[in-house]
């Protein structure tokens, strides 16, 4: 029987300068296909459009082809796909599972529901059975959801199970200006791309059972899921986007790739020694069991 062939992505937001975290996740999604000889697609997801710009696509572009994370084909960016998403909506209106939203930012935060880790909220269901719609308010959209564990064999985190009924409630799928909102968009993009594992951060795992509800609704068939961990400084803070000097722009001035990969590698447990190493080299014997699943400590002063 013929092996299919993994198809990987690159899912970088357009709005600055890749910061470590975001080094790590493409360097590990880009490992895991190309060490068995997978295809890799690169998509902007440029939804928010106020933030993000067509120079900072370019320079993504330019700081992928500097570390060595090289693509197949680039699909087209979110921003150009209101029209493919609008299709993917009728069919959450003619299964009958979306609703209009009229609840206020002030109501959604006043909703007196338990909260998860991520900072989420359980909508209550409020609009569900709506008889009489305020006048003159423009409504978000939601889908249903149904009470169903969903299970996440994570390549990287192990076991992850989410229930979107009691952990969710109701997801909002476009927003009142129109914009659809980053699930929906993702699961159409991956679908459409035929992308067969999702490797990012792991601040994104509970977006995972989102996205697989609307993929069996869409008729996609499941990737695999690679979360990996968040780097942290070495007193447990995190290190983001607020650390320019660890971001692409600062850090190409002073290191070179395979220094800086080198060190991303080690402090993940990804090779023995901190040696500079190129992402090419470093794929000849990448394994998912290698990688720490939990948070990875990461002393920044290496890199200055
Ligand atoms: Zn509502």
């Amino acid at each position: 029987m013929a092996v299919l062939k993994p198809v990987g992505r690159f899912a970088p937001t357009p709005s600055g300068r890749m910061h470590l975290g975001n080094v790590f996740a493409a360097l590990v999604a880009w490992l895991s296909v190309r060490s068995r000889d997978g295809e890799m697609v690169l998509r902007m997801e440029d939804l928010d459009t106020q933030r993000t710009s067509a120079e900072f696509a370019q320079i993504l572009r330019d700081d992928l082809a500097w570390l060595g994370l090289d693509y197949d084909r680039e699909t087209a960016p979110q921003s150009q796909r209101s029209a493919v998403y609008d299709t993917y909506f009728e069919r959450l209106t003619e299964l009958g599972l979306l609703y209009p939203c009229y609840c206020t930012r002030s109501q959604l935060h006043g909703v007196n529901a338990p909260h998860l880790s991520d900072g989420t909220y359980v909508y209550p269901g409020t609009c569900r059975s709506l008889t009489d719609p305020p006048q003159g308010r423009i409504p978000s959209w939601r889908v249903m959801v149904t009470d169903k564990l969903w299970t996440v064999e994570d390549k990287c985190q192990g076991h992850y199970e989410l229930n979107l009924a009691t952990d969710c409630g109701d997801m909002v799928v476009r927003r009142a200006d129109g914009v659809y909102v980053y699930q929906l968009a993702v699961t159409v993009d991956d679908g459409e791309a035929g992308v067969t594992e999702v490797v990012r951060g792991m601040d994104l795992l509970s977006s995972a059972p989102r996205q697989m509800y609307l993929q069996e609704l869409f008729g996609f068939p499941h990737p695999e899921y690679g979360h990996v961990p968040m780097l942290l400084a070495p007193d447990g803070r995190r290190l983001s986007k607020r650390d320019r000097d660890l971001d692409l722009g600062q850090l190409r001035k002073r290191i070179t790739p395979e220094q800086l990969i080198g060190t991303l590698a080690h402090a993940a447990g990804l090779i023995d020694q901190r040696t500079p190493i190129s992402a090419a080299e470093l794929a000849k014997e990448f394994r998912w069991d290698n990688l720490r699943g939990d948070s990875i400590f990461l002393d920044a002063t290496q890199l200055l």
